[in-house]
């Protein structure tokens, strides 16, 4: 017996069919929009829902995290960006993914650059200016004179992008209180601020 709804996760609708089946476990598979389920007889409808949710989010950001990768090599990215370094210091990893709450991260123990898989969309500029802040922390692990020194030589767009992400994440925060006219007008602004 199967029951059939619509859920929306992360933004993403989705429709879900839940079979009752002699298994142990929640199962899920997820195939363009549709998300199969199946559940033991006897999980009551409470953990079967938060089931439903954790396992429809995972399998969105995997999936996600798959076509973002196969769009774009971001390990080829992050070497013709170390090629500016005096020293290009060695990253043996690279991938975009949807990492909660900052741009990018470099992990000293994997030697590997994480970067948000938002920054594809943003001129290059910005892309290659957090990419180069990650490259530097394979140099200085942290926020050191030298570290903005290292930086600063060898992307000195580095305050620029800095300004544009902070504006980026205002306007995340802010665009639901516009209202349409103004999300309106400002999809059409040009960055003058004189009168035409
Ligand atoms: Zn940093």
């Amino acid at each position: 017996m199967a029951d059939q709804r619509v859920i929306t996760i992360d933004g993403v609708t989705l429709t879900v069919i839940v079979t009752r089946k002699a298994v142990k476990h929640i199962n899920a598979r997820l195939r363009a929009t549709t998300l199969s389920v199946s559940a033991p007889y006897l999980v009551n409808d409470a953990d079967l829902e938060n089931a439903i949710s954790t396992l429809a989010r995972r399998l969105i950001r995997r999936i996600h995290k798959q076509q973002v990768n196969c769009e774009e090599d971001a390990l080829a990215l992050v070497q013709r960006v170390a090629a500016r370094f005096p020293e290009p210091p060695l990253v043996a990893h690279a991938e975009f993914a949807l990492t909660e709450g900052r741009w990018g991260s470099y992990s000293v123990a994997t030697r590997t650059i994480r970067l948000h898989a938002v920054l594809r969309h943003m001129p290059r500029w910005v892309l290659e200016a957090v990419v180069a802040h990650e490259i530097a922390h394979a140099v200085h692990p942290n926020h050191s004179p030298a570290f903005w020194r290292l930086l600063r030589s060898v992307c000195p767009d580095t305050d620029r992008a800095q300004a544009f992400l902070e504006a980026v994440t205002w306007m995340a925060r802010t665009w639901h209180n516009l209202s349409p006219v103004e999300r309106t007008l400002l999809a059409g602004m040009c960055n003058e601020t004189h009168e035409a």
